[in-house]
C-alpha cells in the first residue's frame, strides 16, 4: 500500500514523542500513513544531552523532570522506563542574596510565602520589606486584565524587595528571561486567578496548596531522572520508532503548500511530500520555513535568550569548605555572574563516582548575555572565582564541560498566549494539517513539550480522518 507521509521537523522531545504517539496511533487505528522526522542536526535529543566521562554522568542541558505533571510520567511508564526513574536528593537549598547564602523559607511557593512564620524568621528580607510584602494580606486585587508582566504583579502585591530576593531569582533560573518582561498568564496564571479569587496570595496559598503531611522517612525529591542520565528518554524513544522514522543532518529549509497538502525542502535540495506537518522547532525557525504566510512574521520579535553551564569535577579533597545543601541560585543584586550552582552529587548522587564531587553553574542573565561567549577558560575562572566567594575550593578541577545554549531559551513575554491563538488561529485557516508544538508555545518543561507533542497527535489524526 502506497503510505502518505506525516512530517515532524526537529528531533527534540517534543518532536520523537509525537513521532512515537503518532507510530502508536497509527498502528492501533491501521491507518495508511507513514512518520517522517527531520533533524537539522547529527543526534537527536535537543535540548536534553547526557555525557557519560570518568565515571560522572553530566547532563549538558536540562537535568531532569517534575514528576507532579502527568504526562512525562505517563510516557516514561509507557516506554517501560519506571525501573530506571531516580529522585532527586532532597536537601537545603538556598538564595544567594549581595554575597550571602540564606535558607530558602519553608512553605514558600515559587518563593512567594504560604507561611507567616518562616517568612518572618528568614534573613532573606529586611523588617521593611517584610511589612512591604505582609500588605498582599490587605491590599486591593488589580483589576482584571488579559495578561501583565510576572515583575509588575509581584511587585504590586509585594514590594521590590521579596520580589528582587526571593521571587525573581526562583522564576527566572525556571525561564532564564526577565520577570519584569515575562507574561504572568502564560507562566503563572494561577497566581493571577489566586489574586482575583482570595485578594491577596498568600491567604490563596494557604487555602488552596495543601500543607504536606508531616513523615517519619525521607520525602521523595520532587524531579525525576533516570540511573543512565535523562538522555535514556531520548534513546528509548529512538528505539521504540520504525525503522528509517529519522532524517538527521537534515534541516528544513521551507514549506510550500501545494492542493494535495505540502512539499517540505530539505537545505540538501530534497523534497518530502507531506499531508500534515507537525513543527516543534523553536518560534524563530517558522517565519522562515512558512514565508508564504505572513501571519508567522511576530515570531521574529519573540526574543530568545541564551545561556551556558559550566560542570566541573573534582576530588573531594578539593572542596575545603562545602555547603550542606544541594545548591543555590542568585539573586541579581549580588556582585555575581553565575546565576545558579548545583551540587550534583547531592542532587543526583549516582551521577559522580565515590570520592569526587561534580559542580555545576549557570550564567546567562538576561543582561549579561556576553559572558556565554568568553572563551572557556576565563569562563571557568569566572565561576571558581564565584563559587569560591561562598566555598573554599582549592584545587582546579580535574576536568570541565562547559555548554552553551544560544538564542534557545524562547521568552514568554507579556501577549505570548495571545500571540500564539492568533498564529494557530490564522494557521488553521491557511495552513490546514500544520500544528505547532514545542517549547516555543505552552511551556518549557519537559512535561509540557510532552503533553503538547501528544495533542498534536490528537490533531493530526483528527484532521486526516475527517
Ligand atoms: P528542542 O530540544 O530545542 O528541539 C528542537 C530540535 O529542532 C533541535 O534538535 C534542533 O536541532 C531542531 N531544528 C531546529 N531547526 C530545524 C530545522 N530548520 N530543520 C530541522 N530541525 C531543526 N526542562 C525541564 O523540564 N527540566 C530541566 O531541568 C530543564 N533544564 C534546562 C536546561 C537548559 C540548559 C535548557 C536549554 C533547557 C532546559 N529545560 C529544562 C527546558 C527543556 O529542556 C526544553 O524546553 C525542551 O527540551 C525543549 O524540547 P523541544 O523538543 O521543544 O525543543
Amino acid at each position: 500500500m502506497n503510505k502518505q507521509t506525516i512530517v515532524i521537523i526537529g528531533g527534540g522531545i517534543t518532536g520523537l514523542s509525537a513521532a512515537y504517539y503518532l507510530q502508536k496511533a497509527i498502528r492501533e487505528k491501521d491507518l495508511p500513513y507513514q512518520v517522517r522526522l527531520v533533524e537539522a542536526s547529527s543526534r537527536v535529543g535537543g535540548k536534553i544531552n547526557t555525557l557519560k566521562r570518568d565515571g560522572f554522568i553530566i547532563e549538558r542541558g536540562a537535568d531532569s523532570m517534575i514528576a507532579r505533571k502527568k504526562p512525562g510520567v505517563k510516557l516514561v511508564e509507557e516506554l517501560g522506563l519506571k525501573d530506571e526513574m531516580i529522585r532527586n536528593g532532597t536537601g537545603q537549598s538556598y538564595i544567594l542574596v549581595q554575597g550571602k547564602l540564606h535558607k530558602m523559607p519553608k512553605g514558600a511557593f515559587m518563593g512567594v510565602p504560604k507561611k507567616i512564620g518562616p517568612f518572618l524568621r528568614s534573613g532573606l528580607v529586611s523588617p521593611t520589606g517584610k511589612i512591604r510584602a505582609l500588605f498582599d494580606l490587605v491590599k486591593a486585587k488589580g483589576p482584571e486584565q488579559p495578561d501583565q508582566s510576572l515583575g509588575s504583579f509581584f511587585r504590586r502585591r509585594f514590594g521590590n524587595e521579596l520580589v528582587d530576593n526571593e521571587i525573581e531569582p526562583l522564576l527566572s533560573g525556571i525561564y532564564s528571561g526577565d520577570i519584569d518582561e515575562m507574561s504572568l498568564m502564560a507562566t503563572f496564571p494561577n497566581f493571577y486567578q489566586l489574586e482575583q479569587k482570595y485578594g491577596s496570595l498568600i491567604k490563596g496559598l494557604k487555602q488552596t496548596v495543601p500543607t504536606p503531611p508531616k513523615t517519619t522517612g525521607k520525602t521523595p525529591g520532587a524531579f525525576f531522572s533516570f540511573k543512565g542520565g535523562l538522555q535514556t528518554i531520548v534513546d528509548k524513544l529512538v528505539e521504540k520508532l520504525d525503522e528509517n522514522t529519522i532524517l538527521l543532518d537534515s534541516i528544513v529549509d521551507h514549506i510550500e503548500k501545494k492542493d494535495t497538502g505540502y512539499h517540505v525542502l530539505l537545505d540538501s535540495g530534497d523534497v518530502i511530500k507531506a499531508v500534515s506537518v507537525i513543527t516543534t522547532t523553536p518560534h524563530q525557525t517558522l517565519p522562515k520555513m512558512f514565508s508564504q504566510f505572513n501571519f508567522l512574521k511576530p515570531f521574529d520579535d519573540v526574543p530568545s535568550s541564551s545561556v551556558a553551564n559550566v560542570a566541573m569535577g573534582f576530588d573531594q579533597s578539593a572542596i575545603k569548605q562545602d555547603i550542606d545543601g544541594t545548591g543555590f541560585v542568585v539573586s541579581r543584586n549580588s556582585d555575581f555572574r553565575i546565576t545558579a550552582c548545583t551540587w550534583t552529587h547531592k542532587k543526583w548522587p549516582s551521577s559522580t563516582p565515590e570520592g569526587k564531587a561534580l559542580i555545576r553553574c549557570y550564567v546567562g542573565r538576561p543582561h549579561d548575555q556576553e559572558v556565554v561567549d568568553l572563551p572557556d577558560e576565563e569562563l571557568v575562572q569566572l565561576v571558581l572565582n564565584d563559587l569560591n566567594k561562598t566555598m573554599n575550593i582549592t584545587a582546579e578541577p580535574e576536568f570541565s564541560v562547559i555548554s552553551r545554549w544560544k538564542n534557545i531559551m524562547p521568552q514568554y513575554t507579556v501577549g505570548h498566549i495571545e500571540r500564539i491563538e492568533k498564529a494557530r488561529q490564522e494557521a488553521s485557516e491557511q495552513l490546514p494539517g500544520v500544528y505547532f508544538a514545542g517549547s516555543s508555545f505552552e511551556g518549557v518543561g519537559i512535561p509540557d513539550c510532552i503533553d503538547q507533542a501528544e495533542k498534536a497527535v490528537h490533531q493530526v489524526i483528527d484532521f486526516l480522518q475527517t
